[in-house]
């Protein structure tokens, strides 16, 4: 333990250096706390300070127990009482004063975890800033036709309009409709209250080559005919309701306003549809909903991302990815058996083989391979397995007929024998409903990105190609998204996937999860503190974690970081000692200085 070696060096030369105090640093005054001796020492602001010692020598007490803790009570103080009933009661630390203290930061070792639904995503916050770029360019694909859905507004039909040569004619349109209860009369008797003076009739069928007789018809004319009249007409012809016409020219501002206001009011009177008829020939349609596929689809919004929100969860699963349900590992434990062989374990004994037997005779009548290991069958095979064949009924037949006997307690014992926590078979896990999953960036949708490891998500992002819109748009996002990722992969944990629950996180891992957070946070002026970050690292990562923590300091922090590892007070810029020994034994500062400077000590 370099710690130790460091230590008995300097027990043996009983060289005490005294700290250097300026007015700028931390200064501890007469800390007592724990078997701390009185201890007056300095810690040097903006600088990167180890303070080590063997096991039990008032490392904690002097970082944690005293400098951290009453950080946080002064802290506390400064809050209004009302904030303050929140916090738990902090006792003042045995110290005759600490002078030059800014806001402590402890960074421990324990897991921190809001919601049982917390992960390395939301953790470093990555995964609010996939959201929000799900949000913003990220495109809806419809699962049925998988075209992109998209969705016009009136831009959109102005800029067709204005495309159109000097002297085009237009004319904007939208669907007749007759209500099933009014007649014809009624309806265009509405249309005139609305103030809609004419229609727009075309031939039906009319396709871009023959359309040449589509005529404009005076509501007024047309109540002035007969009921059969009026009749024949509409039958004859696509009806539309004429909403403006117009002929393309350098149009001017009052023009554009007026354009715009009729392609509003067509939007709002076509229901969300309209036509612009180009020289009676070219018929094309804008839709301002977003829908696609007969599937109104839900907008993108950074809340539709969130599993953490109703509006985002899974309702399935409520946003915890897993269900409890029937295990297919405890239904079938052995794969290697075949149906016949006794592959569904429940389906044994005097009673319960009745559904083993009549699915060997229906399904095997059926043509379902009944002697062939269940490993072996082809996923159809498996699915009629559980869905039942013909007259065959499946496992899930089964364990409904399980579910309506719940009142034998038999049946409950059965029940609670194969339940256990499945994938959700709504969001497979994703945690976001389906309709989330809809969005993709580059193919992909939030929820793969979230299943990646980070180390692969990095070389995503460097590969990913937007239209300099959607860059535009992204910019600021992705320098977010970037520097984070950056940070996970320079504390080691590029082998993380942003879906890890926290809950499953080493202490160490967690630990440096959240020193990620706080270099993304830019706060400066502050004081870090650090329980043993190098803990399960592995030397190439250490010297990683080193970067991290002088970055930390050159932001403008003093970063105290309690630990053994060599590698780690060789880079620091102030060493504190702690010892000489444990318990009663400890609770000094045996030395202070440099590690440069210690170990030039050691060559006198
Ligand atoms: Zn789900």
């Amino acid at each position: 333990m370099a710690g130790n070696l460091l230590f008995c060096y300097m027990a043996g030369s009983k060289k005490i250096q005294k700290a250097g105090v300026e007015n700028n640093d931390i200064q501890v005054v007469g800390a007592r706390v724990h078997n701390l001796k009185n201890v007056t020492v300095s810690f040097p602001r903006n600088q990167f300070i180890v303070v080590t010692g063997v096991s039990g020598s008032g490392k904690s007490s002097l970082t944690i127990d005293t400098l951290f803790a009453e950080g946080q009570r002064r802290y506390a103080e400064s809050l209004s009482s009302y904030a303050r009933q929140f916090m738990s009661r902090m006792g003042k630390p045995d110290v005759d004063y600490i002078k030059g203290l800014c806001p402590a930061i402890a960074i421990e070792q324990k897991v921190v975890t809001r919601t049982p639904r917390s992960t390395v995503g939301s953790m470093t916050e990555i995964y609010d800033y996939l959201r929000v770029l799900y949000a913003r360019v990220g495109k809806t694909i419809s699962p049925i036709s998988g075209q992109e859905v998209k969705k016009q507004d009136v831009q959109d039909v102005l800029d067709f309009i204005q495309k159109g040569k000097a002297g085009d004619k237009m004319v904007i349109i939208v669907p007749f409709k007759q209500q099933a209860k009014r007649d014809i009369q009624e309806e265009l008797n509405i249309l005139l209250q609305k103030g809609f003076a004419r229609i727009y009739l075309r031939a039906a069928n009319a396709t871009a080559k023959s359309a040449t007789t589509s005529t404009i018809l005076r509501i007024e004319d047309a109540l002035a005919m007969t009921k059969a009249e009026i009749t024949k007409t509409i039958k004859a012809h696509d009806v539309y309701v004429l909403i403006d016409r117009l002929v393309v020219k350098q149009f001017d501002e009052d023009d554009i306003h007026r354009i715009s206001d009729s392609i509003g009011t067509a939007f709002y009177e076509g229901e969300g549809m309209l036509w612009v008829e180009q020289n009676d020939t070219i018929l094309k349609t804008f839709n301002n909903k977003f829908t696609l596929d007969g599937i109104e689809f839900d907008e993108p919004s950074p809340n539709l991302f969130s599993f953490n929100n109703p509006y985002g969860a899974c309702p399935t699963c409520e946003g915890y990815s897993q269900v409890l349900g029937i295990d297919e590992n405890l239904v079938i434990p052995n794969t290697n058996l075949s149906v016949y062989d006794g592959g569904v374990a429940p389906w044994k004994g005097e009673k319960l083989v009745w559904w083993k037997d009549q699915f060997v005779k229906e399904a095997g009548k059926a043509g379902f391979p009944i002697h062939q290991p269940i490993n072996k069958l082809t996923k159809t095979q498996v699915t009629q397995l559980w869905k039942g064949l013909g007259k065959a009924l499946g496992i899930d037949a089964f364990f409904e007929d399980v579910k309506a006997h719940l009142y034998k307690v038999q049946f409950r014992v059965m029940l609670s024998r194969y339940r256990g926590r499945t994938n959700c078979p709504d969001c497979e896990g994703y945690r976001v409903r389906k309709e989330a999953l809809y969005v993709k960036i580059a193919g992909k949708h939030i929820g793969e990105l979230c299943a990646m490891p980070v180390k692969d998500l990095q070389v995503w992002f460097a590969a990913l190609k937007l239209t300099a819109h959607d860059a535009q748009v992204a910019k600021r996002l992705l320098i977010e998204l970037e520097q984070r990722i950056q940070t996970l992969m320079d504390v080691g944990l590029g082998y993380l996937t942003l879906s890890r629950l926290a809950n499953s996180l080493s202490g160490g891992e967690s630990q440096r999860i959240q020193l990620t957070r706080c270099l993304g946070s830019n706060l400066t002026n502050s004081l870090y503190i650090l329980d043993e970050p190098s803990i399960g690292l592995h030397s190439r990562d250490t010297e990683r974690l080193i970067k991290v923590l002088q970055n930390l300091r050159d932001l403008g922090n003093t970063v105290v970081v309690v630990e053994h590892d060599e590698q780690i007070m060789r880079h620091a810029d102030h060493i504190i000692d702690m010892g000489p020994l444990a318990a009663h034994q400890g609770g000094e500062v045996v030395a202070v200085g440099n590690a440069v400077a210690l170990i030039k000590d050691k060559k006198v």
